[in-house]
């Protein structure tokens, strides 16, 4: 039995193709910006036009003619709607022509799943991705959220941070490659509560950093309320103690280039950063009992996130399972993956199936568990 998995979420159209679990084959095009971020409606542009070259690479890359094909899954859940719906149509197409039913999957459970090819069974996840940052494990029926961010997606905010030092999207490999060149540690705000994760006050301090860094000029309005940070801040905060505020003659506050680089920042915020999320995967570890820590979402190619996990599963006795960056990052093997497991179960979509771009992990019946 073949499937075939379609992705669409956010940035990537990606087809796999999958036969009892193995893998045949996965295939994906990015959409990229040299500047600024994901504009959705772009986005799904950019997907319709990939996606009947995608699809006959992926048969290719398999070895297979289309009439092999005995289900189709697709992403139709959580994510972009313009994207959602674009892969919809897509899976909706083939799945007429072909006359197979289709199986529509929630893209973050399809993370989770993905984690049986390399052998987690029953894992604490850390899902860092664009869009998404949660710490799951499975619980009665449900893949549960034990924690997650309060505001914005890690992959979200890394990319945000990355546009501000103009390194164009997505930001995240550009920042691991900066931040090896650094060890010089810039005090950055740390916000765990509880369970949950915060980044926004953090990516402000980092854009204040920034704007330090270069010198930028505010708007006045702006200038003011970023200077009387800074005063506040040079008593209290360690991080400032390297650059100089000085008064000039007409009253007026002037803030002088910064001794830190975007090399020091990209370090300081993987650091931090990464710390957090180390801090609560580890204490669900430690309230679940569980023993395995799966990684899983593009974030997790990060190897110093990868090498900070790998030190807290060893130091309490837990395994840790990373899945190829191929299968981390947004791909439709893993959506094929998850929906032929679904489908063995009996899952099936009515003609009428939708998207739902607001489905949340734990509204999810894991019916074949
Ligand atoms: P996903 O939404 O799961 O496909 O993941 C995409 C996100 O992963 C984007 O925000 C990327 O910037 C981020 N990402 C990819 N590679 C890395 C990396 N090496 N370090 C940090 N973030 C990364
Ligand atoms: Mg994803």
């Amino acid at each position: 039995m073949v499937t075939l998995g379609i992705e669409s979420t956010a940035h990537t159209f990606g087809v796999g193709i999958v036969n009892k679990g193995k893998i045949l084959a996965n295939v994906r095009e990015m959409y990229v910006t040299e500047s600024g971020g994901i504009i959705p409606m772009e986005s799904a542009k950019h997907h319709v036009g990939v996606a009947n070259e995608v699809y006959e690479r992926a048969l290719k890359e398999a070895g297979i003619s289309e009439d092999k094909i005995r289900v189709i899954a697709f992403s139709r859940a959580p994510g972009l709607a313009p994207c959602l719906i674009e892969g919809m149509k897509f899976a909706k197409e083939k799945s007429k022509k072909l006359k197979v039913p289709l199986v529509g999957v929630n893209h973050c459970v399809a993370h989770l799943e993905v984690g049986g090819v390399v052998g987690a069974k029953d894992p604490v996840m850390l899902y860092v991705s664009g869009a998404n940052t949660q710490i799951i494990a499975y619980e009665a029926g449900k893949y549960r959220i034990f924690g997650e961010t309060l505001d914005m997606g890690v992959g979200n905010f890394i990319d945000t941070f990355a546009r501000y030092l103009n390194l164009g999207f997505p930001g995240g490999p550009k920042v691991e490659q900066l931040a090896s060149a650094s060890k010089n540690y810039i005090e950055l705000p740390y916000t765990v509560k509880g369970m949950d994760i915060a980044l926004s006050g953090i990516l402000t301090n980092l854009r204040q950093k920034i704007e330090r860094m270069n010198s930028i000029s505010i708007p006045p309005t702006r200038k003011l309320h970023s200077q009387v940070q800074d005063i506040d801040k040079k008593v209290d905060d360690k991080s400032c103690l390297n650059n100089t505020l000085s008064v000039n003659t007409s009253n007026k506050y002037r803030v002088e280039r910064a001794n830190y680089t975007k090399e020091d920042l990209c370090y300081s915020m993987q650091e931090t950063v990464f710390a957090m999320l180390v801090e609560v995967s580890e204490r669900a570890l430690a309230h679940t009992g569980k023993k395995e820590l799966l990684l899983g979402g593009g974030v997790a190619c990060n190897s110093r996130l990868q090498e900070m996990c790998k030190i807290m599963c060893e130091e309490r006795g837990a395994k840790m399972f990373v899945p190829e960056n191929s299968l981390l990052v947004d791909n439709g093997a893993f959506i094929a993956f998850t929906g032929e497991i679904m489908f063995n179960s009996g899952v099936r979509e009515k003609e009428n199936v939708d998207i739902n771009a607001r489905e949340r992990t734990d509204q999810v019946s894991v019916c074949w568990k």
